[in-house]
């Protein structure tokens, strides 16, 4: 069941998404202001974000620009009463996917969600595994024998700087065996040590 956070502060809107969308086969949570969706958003892993700009403490804007900064990759729709195209520009460029213009269709917003998730679900990331431990990428979440460990996002991006190194060190591996004369005194393929890799072509 794919998980949606609803950030919005007006309790009649809220609710109404909320079951809406849970009509639609969505588990959804609400968030009700900008400082609690940043909580909810680091601490669980969502597979979208509705995200109202008008927010008491911090405006959707902040709450999108933090997000991202932090790493989080969640599609986030942006819900915006503002129809000037500078405002939606302004929502894009804080790393939103998509925004929807209040008052919006709940047929139009079910779509939009659809697809922002079709999206997502294309540039799928297979999950890393050693030990006992998964990091799936896609949810940026870390699983310890099939249970989630609480990271925050910060500790989970410096976890995902250091597997996706390895990852890159697993494919030079097999990329020397298939193009280098000896693997194992590479000529072309040369590890420079403290950086990675270096091409000698
Ligand atoms: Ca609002």
């Amino acid at each position: 069941m794919k998980r949606i956070l609803v950030v919005e502060d007006e309790s009649a809107i809220a609710f109404g998404l909320q079951l809406d969308l849970k009509n639609e086969g969505y588990d959804v949570e609400i968030a009700s202001n900008g400082e609690s969706a940043l909580r909810h958003a680091q601490k669980e892993a969502y597979d979208l974000i509705l995200l109202d700009v008008m927010l008491p403490r911090k405006d959707g804007y902040e709450v999108c620009r933090d997000l991202r900064r932090v790493g989080l990759k969640t599609p986030i729709i942006m819900l915006t009463a503002k129809t000037h195209e500078a405002e939606k520009v302004l929502g894009l460029e804080t790393g939103a996917d998509d925004y929807v213009t209040k008052p919006f269709s709940p047929r139009e917003l079910r779509a939009r969600i659809k697809a922002a998730l079709r999206r997502t679900a294309g540039d799928d990331v297979p999950a890393y595994r050693f030990g006992d431990a998964e990091v799936d990428f896609k949810r940026c979440e870390l699983r310890r024998a099939g249970k989630p460990v609480d990271l925050t996002a910060l500790e989970f991006k410096l976890l995902a700087a250091f597997v996706t190194d390895r990852v890159v060190d697993n494919h030079v591996v097999t990329l020397r065996k298939k193009i280098e004369p000896d693997p194992s005194k590479p000529r072309y393929i040369i590890s420079v040590r403290g950086m990675g890799y270096r091409f000698d072509g």
